[in-house]
């Protein structure tokens, strides 16, 4: 119950002398007139009460009496119980026959922790510390000595009033305080364990979540799976779609599989989450069968699959899924985490495999990448990271007409890691810089000392990882080098993957600009993997395209491929690109990528990744051979 209870100041008098009572009465009623009257009083009522005071300066009190400890106690119970509870309450300590003052003041400080209880006495026994201690807090229990002077009664009562008011603003201010911390550490916690675009848990939460799962008395004999899942594209479509719709289809995967969720036909709860930014996951307690595990993980492929209705368009997602599972793949929810997340990144890796389970294969794979990690930076230091070169042969002179470099680590065992297995590695390390640089220089010596030997004048090709295009002195590191070794920039080209391209544009474009402007050439490599909408071609200073090689790879299958690489080429023709083929590995591949209009071939067929001895060695082959024309299969002559 609330009430105004600044307005009042109740005090409560009890003593079974029916003339006390009157005392009473007289000193707090609202007519005293003290015998010597003192100024001191009206003060001191004036500092305490301010307004609550009547046009003398007086403090108001509303006294009640009762002349029985038990009838106080009830006094007590009512006014606490309609929100007008007394501030102060004078108790003569015996009232034959009921309980004493004592007893009464016990009773009352249940009832009410914060009134201030006096008790009025003859003699100072029981002795006042040992009554602190008894009927505590030792602050809000009082001696009054009898007989008392009226003014003293007075100033006891007004004092213990203001102190009651005080004690009540410094609890309210307590409270408001306490709210407000409570409010903050839930805003934080929400902060901490939720996602704010979504509100599912995050990260955090989730790993929590799974140690409790685990950690639970059942935890030992049931399985727990964990599924990671990761929307493909994200950033391209977030881009091109805007943040707002972003943050719309992100909210809606969500919400889709937390439906996905509930339909599973399991006792125990499912927990979707979000723990990155086109990454959501699926805690799954409670796995009996894994026919039915695998069921509902491709369930949830599909809900996610399904279109979504954004601005009034359809958009249809692809997204990967990497799953593990305790007890099997971990026994803590970090080990079970990273392990799904492995599995979510083959996925990634591997477009045409949707759902990855983890293995242990993927746990030794782990281990080689942990080792090749620590080895990494060692051998950009000590220069073990050296450059293959693959040539490109004009397919209208069917001479040598570009040259690729390619990375490899040759370590000191002689054995040679592919830049698949160190390329995404650096990556991840934040090498890829000095990698760049040291295949930059390698290439840049080997050009110099060709031209000085062989009178060289074709470009060479170096591959760009995304991580490049975020440095800034991209532009000025690429000058120092070439400078430093006398190439002429038109000697370099830049190749680019179209997917990191699409990933993005707005750094990508300024990039390529100064790039083009200082004078190298910029080349898209793996080109029709990326789903691009190829309109964006149209304003990048780009001068060449490179077929993906699985288009060059199904080339001779069926007529259809045929006609799709066709297309990529007369679309290159068409945007004024030079158009090469890569992973030509068959005469019939090469004959048809002639026929279509391609500029250069690049592939197995013509020459494999070399090193620099071996690459000089071929080059001065293909200038003495002419090769005879390969034939066509059957199919293609019509299309020709
Ligand atoms: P990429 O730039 O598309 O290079 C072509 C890849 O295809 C090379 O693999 C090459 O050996 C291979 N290849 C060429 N012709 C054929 C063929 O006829 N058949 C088949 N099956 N494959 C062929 P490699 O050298 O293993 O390089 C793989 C990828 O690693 C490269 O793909 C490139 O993206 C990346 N990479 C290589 N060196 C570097 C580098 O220095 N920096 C960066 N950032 N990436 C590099
Ligand atoms: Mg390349
Ligand atoms: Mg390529």
């Amino acid at each position: 119950m609330t009430s105004d209870l600044t307005a009042t100041n109740r005090v409560l008098v009890v003593d079974d002398d029916a003339m006390l009572i009157g005392e009473y009465l007289r000193c707090l009623g609202e007519g005293f007139e003290p015998d010597s009257a003192t100024t001191t009083l009206g003060d001191l009522e004036k500092v305490l009460f301010g307004e609550d005071t009547d046009e003398r300066g007086a403090a108001k009190f509303d006294v009640q009496s009762r002349n029985q400890g038990k009838s106080a106690v009830e006094a007590v119970r009512e006014a606490v119980k309609i929100g007008k509870p007394y501030s102060i309450v004078f108790l003569d300590i015996r009232m034959p026959p009921g309980i004493d003052g004592i007893e009464a003041a016990r009773q009352i400080r249940e009832l009410d922790r914060n009134v201030n209880i006096v008790i009025v006495t003859g003699s100072l026994s029981p002795e006042p510390e040992d009554l602190g201690k008894e009927i505590p807090p030792a602050d809000r229990i009082f001696f009054f000595k009898k007989p008392f002077h009226a003014v003293e009664c007075r100033q006891l009562a007004a004092a213990l009033c203001g102190k009651w008011h005080s004690d009540l603003a410094l609890r309210r201010a307590n409270d408001v305080l306490e709210q407000r911390v409570w409010e903050r550490t839930e805003a934080l916690h929400k902060l901490a364990y939720y996602d704010p675009v979504t509100r599912l848990p995050n990260r955090l939460k989730l790993l929590d979540e799974l140690d409790l799962l685990i950690d639970a008395p059942e935890g030992k004999e049931r399985q727990t799976a964990l599924l990671l899942l990761d929307i493909d594209r994200f950033s391209f479509l977030n881009e091109t779609m805007g943040y707002k719709s972003g943050t719309e289809l992100l909210t809606a995967i969500g919400k889709r599989l937390v439906r996905a969720c509930n339909d599973l036909p399991s006792k125990e709860k499912c927990i979707v989450g979000r723990f990155g930014a086109d990454e959501f996951a699926c805690l799954i307690p409670g796995i009996k069968d894994h026919n039915v595990l695998e069921e509902f993980v491709e369930s949830i492929r599909r809900s996610v699959e399904e279109p979504f209705l954004l601005n009034s368009r359809e958009l249809f997602l692809k997204c990967s899924i990497g799953v593990a599972w305790h007890p099997v793949h971990g026994s803590d929810a970090k080990t079970v985490f990273s392990c799904a997340e492995a599995a979510l990144h083959r996925s990634m890796r591997q477009p045409a495999r949707c759902i990855t389970w983890y293995h242990r294969e993927m746990q030794d794979r782990a281990k080689y990448k942990f080792d090749l990690q620590s080895e990494l930076r060692q051998a950009l230091e000590v220069g073990e990271i050296v450059t293959w070169f693959q040539p490109q042969l004009s397919l209208k002179t069917g001479k040598i007409a570009g040259v690729e470099a390619l990375a490899r680590w040759e370590r000191p065992d002689g054995t040679i890691v592919q830049p698949v297995d160190f390329v995404p590695l650096s990556e991840e390390m934040g090498v890829s810089d000095l990698l760049f640089e040291s295949v930059l220089r390698y290439v840049s010596s080997s050009v110099c000392r060709w031209k000085e030997n062989h009178k060289w004048d074709i470009p060479v090709s170096v591959n760009l990882s995304a991580h490049q295009l975020r440095n800034r002195k991209l532009v000025e590191t690429i000058k120092s080098i070439l400078e430093n070794r006398d190439v002429e920039q038109n000697l370099l080209n830049l190749e680019l993957t179209e997917t990191v391209l699409l990933e993005d544009l707005t750094i990508a474009e300024p990039v390529l600009r100064d790039l083009s402007n200082y004078g190298v050439g910029i080349h898209i490599d793996d080109f029709g993997t990326g789903y691009s909408s190829l309109s964006y071609l149209a304003d990048l200073p780009v001068q060449t395209l490179k077929i993906d090689q699985s288009f060059v790879a199904r080339v001779t299958e069926s007529e259809t491929n045929a006609k799709v690489v066709q297309a990529i080429i007369a679309l290159g023709k068409a945007m004024d690109l030079e158009v090469v083929a890569e992973g030509v590995e068959t005469e019939q591949q090469l004959l048809l990528v002639t026929r279509y209009g391609c500029d250069l071939a690049q592939g197995f067929f013509i020459g494999k990744p070399m090193n620099e001895a071996d690459f000089l060695g071929w080059c001065h082959t293909v200038d003495q051979t002419t090769n005879d024309l390969p034939v066509l299969p059957d199919f293609a002559a019509d299309i020709a």
